[in-house]
């Protein structure tokens, strides 16, 4: 079986000589363990903090060993009573064609009819869950907001912007990269406005496509975005502080907003989050979530790319912006 190895902790942006995909030996499970072939894995945007020997909220990966990440795959051998062959699975042994461990950390998932199992890396798993909770429990998201979200096409921002229109916002404005993604968040995921944050000035374009201010900023970008967005928030305005992209290649600490002075004048609140501390709002967000879905109120969007040898380049091209939604590894 192959697995994917960290081999040097990349200085800025991340090449593929920084990675390895490695033949490993298989050995069967033991008592109490499963063995799962992986069928998808996620590549996500904090694996580009993991990468880095520091100290945060995950721990770094180690050199010349596998990667971990979410991934999706199918109990080939079990010695557990609590999985069967053939159970698909969710878990965070990603990055490797095989996965082996004790029964519990794997968590069985249910099929779909006509939705692949990917959807509990996206739409119903981490990303999607990063969108409820931050826009819902950190932003407090209130009926009649207008709601501005960055990095709007990927899997966390897509979904925002849709969670958004359906608890009643008023106006739902997005940003992303490329005049497509702003094409598809307008015409397919039923954003009021949206812009391509490379052909202009954020501020400018922010204050186009929201003239009246905004209420809440759900942000996955920080930097410039941050400093318009705070910018433009109104009074007892809120923003959800979910991930900084435009810097986690920076070798230098980016520059802060420089209008801090308003969080004051305007009453704001700036709240950062990680989302596995919210794990107990699952069951509310597949709920709900999956409601939206069986509808056809939120739609989704996966950028599939196949095979182990293709996952480095897949995590580069999502950190360039080349995904639209999800960005999935089909193994
Ligand atoms: P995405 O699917 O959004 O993929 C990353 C996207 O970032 C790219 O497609 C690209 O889109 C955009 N991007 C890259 N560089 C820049 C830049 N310099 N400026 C603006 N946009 C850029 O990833 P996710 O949805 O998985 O993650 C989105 C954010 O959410 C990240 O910041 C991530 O760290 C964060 N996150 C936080 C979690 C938490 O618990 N707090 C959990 C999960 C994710 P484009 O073409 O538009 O540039």
């Amino acid at each position: 079986t192959r697995e994917v190895h960290l081999k040097a902790r990349p200085q800025g942006w991340p090449t593929p000589e920084d990675f390895a995909v490695v033949e490993a030996e298989l050995a069967p499970p033991g008592d109490g363990e499963v063995l799962v072939r992986n069928l998808f894995m996620s590549v996500d945007p904090y694996m580009r903090g993991r990468m880095n020997d520091v100290k945060s909220y995950a721990p770094p990966y180690r050199l010349d060993e596998v990667m971990y990440g979410g991934a999706v795959g199918e109990v080939v051998e079990s010695r557990s009573p609590d999985l069967a062959e053939g159970d698909v699975v969710l878990h965070q042994s990603g990055w490797r064609e095989h996965a082996k461990g004790p029964a519990k950390r794997f968590r069985k998932v249910a099929p779909i009819e006509g939705v692949s199992f990917s959807v509990y890396l996206g739409a119903l798993g981490m990303t999607a869950l990063t969108a409820y909770v931050g826009l819902l429990d950190i932003a407090g998201m209130r009926d009649g907001d207008t709601v501005f979200v960055s990095g709007a096409a990927g899997a966390v921002g897509s979904i925002a912007g849709q969670i958004a229109r359906q608890r009643g916002a008023a106006r739902v404005v997005g940003s992303a990269g490329s005049d497509e993604k702003v094409a598809y968040l307008t015409d397919r995921l039923g954003f009021d406005a949206a812009f391509n944050y490379k052909s202009g000035p954020v501020r400018r374009q922010l204050a186009q496509a929201a003239p009246d201010g905004i209420d809440v900023y759900f942000d996955n970008v920080g930097g410039d975005h941050l400093e318009a967005a705070i910018g433009a928030l109104r009074q007892g305005g809120r923003a959800a502080l979910c991930g900084a992209i435009s810097s986690y290649n920076a070798t230098e600490p980016p520059p802060g907003p420089r209008n801090l002075g308003l969080l004051v004048s305007r009453r704001l609140t700036l709240k950062g989050f990680i989302v596995s501390d919210h794990n107990d709002r699952y069951p509310d967000f597949v709920r709900e979530m999956g409601g939206w879905l069986r509808d056809g109120k939120i739609t989704f969007e996966e950028t599939v790319v196949d095979g182990i040898d293709n996952a480095v380049d897949a995590f580069l091209a999502m950190l360039r912006g080349e995904n639209l939604g999800k960005m999935i590894v089909r193994l």
